[in-house]
């Protein structure tokens, strides 16, 4: 059971700014803050950015635990950082301890996208689903994975990494060095290629006519879809089969039914849901495809200080 009484800290690390809140047990938010991010100045400028947001948010309660999610790959048991390609002087970092050693109370830290996967299952689109996938489609692909109501981490602290799904060996590169991950077709990124490709805009010299194919987003593809744009619809149409072969994969393994789409791409769930289902009834062995719920995120930028608090509040009570 949650800890009826004390509420707790949690904290969003990004590479711009470092956001927080102190969060009642029933995920109310008491305080929020938020501090620039001072990566350049490296790790001590770091850690007293974050203990200065903390000491700010407790004010004159008495907070236990200080929950902390972290872009990157960490080991949540030891509290380190193993690295972060936002925060790069971040390396084999033991940051729980560290700011428990300032602080002066329990520090617990996840993956970011973990702990967005964590919240909507507390507060948001997840509620009271004990099983489901979180996909974060932005600049790129992060996941969390929920199982019997608790996080997956895997051996290294590194499950999750929904974007590297592999849909076609022969696509496109991905940023993780491999071809034809997920990433490569439905985030961000990945749209807004496919739509520069359909025009022939050569990213490193366009010419006048293609500034406004270069000024794009999903956001103004997605409405140029909806309108009927035939090659609007097809960036759509090629990201949404993508996903729906990576999200077959998921759930072949997994047997979980909820998936919940977050990050900006989200947006554009209409469009894609029917080209994921599509897949799904291709492609679903012994599973019902008609009872897999495809959910938008419904917290946006909260759902990862809420997943912190309820890490947070999770470890408070196992104390
Ligand atoms: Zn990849």
């Amino acid at each position: 059971m949650p800890n009826a009484k004390r509420p707790v800290l949690a904290v969003d690390v990004g590479g711009t700014n470092i956001r927080g809140a102190r969060v009642a047990p029933d995920g109310r938010f008491l305080a929020r803050h938020r501090v620039p991010n001072p990566v350049a100045r490296g790790e001590e400028a770091i850690l007293d950015a974050l203990a200065g947001l903390c000491r700010t948010l407790a004010g004159r309660s008495s907070p236990a635990v200080v929950g902390v999610g972290i872009p990157g790959a960490v080991l949540p048991v030891r509290g380190v950082v193993a690295s972060s390609p936002n925060v790069p002087c971040w390396h084999d970092t033991p940051i729980g301890p560290q700011l428990a050693a300032r602080l002066g109370l329990r520090v617990v830290i996840d993956n970011d996208a973990n702990l967005h996967a964590l919240g909507e299952q507390w507060r948001g689109a997840g509620r009271g689903i004990p099983n489901l996938l979180l996909a974060t489609l932005g600049t790129g692909i992060g996941g969390g994975i929920i199982l019997d109501g608790r996080l997956w981490h895997g051996d290294g602290g590194r499950a999750g990494e929904l974007g590297h799904t592999v849909v076609d060996p022969e696509g496109p590169p991905c940023n993780c060095g491999a071809t034809g991950c997920v990433e490569a077709y439905a985030s961000a990124t990945g749209i807004v290629r496919a739509w520069r490709r359909r025009h022939g805009v050569r990213e490193n010299r366009p010419r006048p006519g293609d500034r406004r194919v270069l000024r794009d987003t999903p956001a103004t593809i997605a409405a140029r879809a909806r309108k009927g744009d035939p090659r609007a619809l097809a960036v759509f149409a090629e990201a949404g089969r993508a996903l729906g072969i990576a999200v077959a994969t998921w759930l072949q393994i997994l047997d979980v039914r909820t998936v919940i789409f977050g990050g900006g791409v989200s947006g554009a769930l209409d469009l894609l849901e029917p080209l994921i289902r599509i897949e799904l009834e291709r492609r679903l062995w012994g599973l019902d495809a008609s009872k897999i719920r495809l959910l938008r995120a419904e917290l946006g930028d909260d759902a990862g200080i809420l997943g912190a608090a309820r890490l947070a509040q999770t470890v408070g009570d196992r104390r």
